[in-house]
């Protein structure tokens, strides 16, 4: 781990409902105490929790981001989606991109890129997820289909201060398959070069996800050059996710 805050950003997908507030108030409690003094949580629960959510993290450390937001701003005609300016209005503070169960469903780079400016826009901070599919990386073109999702969907970014990175390798997510320690090293290295010399930033915060848990954190924190994790199935479990937060930081 880098020697920052630590980043644990819990995406809930497709689950979640009111009862799921009980489990958000244990976690607050063990936030509150200091013992948690280098973990930044933030909660990704679905679109119909975030208010619940960000009115019960009020005062606390804990803060709330949406799992995707639509390529239009504002309001109109986009029966089913939700804008960068609705979740702002609501007091979300972050927005996962380019997560790649929304590019199966047909995201591709260039719309990521219009999500991610117009959410720029509305100052939410922004969760981009890159990462290559099993066959990508059995082909050994890992580097490339980096280079490329990065170098698309931040085109025409003018300012960085609001972006995140997330590493998920596609077969990573939800298989419980997680590459060795140096291959995430080696393609976090990267990503962050690319950043630094492409667009002169220094400090990009780069997080790995893909079956993160409580049972693999051990070998995962041992990374030196992530700032945190992006954590799905076992995000749900606020114990799994408790232990998964104190294993790291304490
Ligand atoms: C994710 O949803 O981005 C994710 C990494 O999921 P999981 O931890 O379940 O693999």
């Amino acid at each position: 781990m880098t020697n920052n805050n630590i980043y644990f950003v819990a995406n809930w997908k497709m689950y979640g409902n009111l009862r799921s507030l009980k489990s958000l108030n244990k976690v607050i409690n063990i936030a509150k105490s200091n013992l948690l003094k280098k973990a930044k949580i933030i909660y990704c629960p679905p679109y119909t929790l975030i208010d619940q959510f960000v009115k019960k993290t009020k005062n606390t450390k804990i803060d709330i981001g949406a799992q995707d937001c639509h390529f239009k701003n504002g309001s109109g005609p986009y029966t089913g989606r939700i804008s960068a300016n609705q979740l702002k209005s609501i007091g979300t503070k972050y927005v996962i991109l380019g997560h790649s169960e929304k590019r199966s469903e047909g995201d591709t780079d260039q719309i990521i890129n219009k999500k991610i400016l117009i959410a720029n826009q509305e100052k939410l901070k922004i969760i981009l997820c890159v990462g290559e599919t099993y066959k990508e990386n059995k082909n050994k073109v890992v580097l490339n289909v980096l280079k490329k999702q990065l170098n698309s969907s931040l085109k025409n970014l003018k300012k960085f201060n609001n972006i995140i990175l997330a590493y998920e390798p596609i077969w990573s997510i939800g298989t419980g398959l997680i590459p060795l320690n140096s291959e995430i090293t080696k393609n976090v290295n990267f990503i962050k070069n690319i950043i630094k010399k492409k667009y002169k930033i220094q400090n990009i915060k780069v997080l790995y996800g893909g079956s993160v848990n409580q049972n693999n954190i051990n070998i995962l924190k041992k990374i030196n050059n992530i700032d945190g994790f992006l954590i799905g199935g076992a995000s749900q479990n606020y114990n799994k996710l408790i232990d998964i937060v104190k294993k790291t930081t304490i």
